[in-house]
């Protein structure tokens, strides 16, 4: 057994308890203090992450395909963040590349920014399953269209094989994702365009080589544009009741 301490010693010792109780309460207390500031800037940061509301204007598909929001970073060759001021059209392309996916595509104008030659990019990339990957918010311009990129949103879609035929899956998306773009800004039919009508490229190939698929294809976008104008009448009717 240790000695008896003395009374001074007895108040020091009580002191210094004292004193050490105080600094981990406050050492606690900082780290409370900076964690929650920690969590909250993380809570911030994932929340700028999510896309604006105002961003994307089309959610999900007639045939229940859901858009993929899949932004590309900005960068001056595929995403320049320079502001699509007006939608006057949407332009259809094929991407070329037969049998490529949409995240294909969708990475390949990501792959530019770091290869620093080539620009190019689209607002969406229709797959070979109908899958949807949106690359550019409909307020910034796409490098897609030549000089239609500043008043036009694209579309570029994939094919099978090199006639660059749009397969079923792929063509109901396009004709499905055209119509709710109309609807949206109040489009006319010949606001629909091709790649070709602008420069004469022949792009969506298959669809210039073929006069008749495109009429067809047009004609099935504005007998989509009636359903979707519809709908959303049912659902204002709806909502009125
Ligand atoms: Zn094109």
């Amino acid at each position: 057994m240790g000695r008896l301490l003395t009374k001074e010693e007895w108040i020091k010792r009580n002191k210094l308890k004292n004193r050490l109780m105080s600094i981990s309460a406050f050492v606690l207390f900082a780290v409370i203090i900076v964690s929650t500031g920690i969590f909250v800037k993380t809570l911030i940061e994932s929340s700028n992450t999510n896309i604006a509301s105002d961003e994307v204007v089309i959610q999900t598909l007639s045939n229940g395909i859901q858009v993929k929001v899949d932004f590309l970073s900005p960068n001056p060759y595929s995403r320049p963040q320079t502001e699509l001021k007006k939608v006057n059209g949407i332009v259809i392309h094929y991407v070329g590349n037969p049998s490529t996916t949409a995240m294909n595509n969708r990475n390949y104008f990501e792959s530019l920014a770091k290869k620093k030659t080539t620009s190019a990019s689209s607002h969406f990339v229709i797959g070979l399953e109908g899958e949807v990957i949106q690359c550019i918010p409909l307020t910034e311009i796409a490098y897609a269209s030549n000089e239609r990129n500043a008043d036009t949103i694209s579309i570029e879609c994939c094919h099978p094989d090199d006639m660059g035929k749009f397969n079923e899956a792929t063509y109901d998306s396009l004709v499905s994702l055209v119509a709710k773009l109309c609807v949206e800004y109040d489009l006319k039919e010949d606001e629909v365009i091709r790649h070709y009508d602008v420069t004469g490229k022949k792009c969506p190939l298959y669809y210039v080589d073929h006069e008749d698929a495109w009429i067809q294809l047009k004609a099935d976008i504005f007998d989509e544009i009636e359903l979707v104008k519809e709908e959303l009448e049912n659902a204002v009717d709806a909502t009125a009741e």
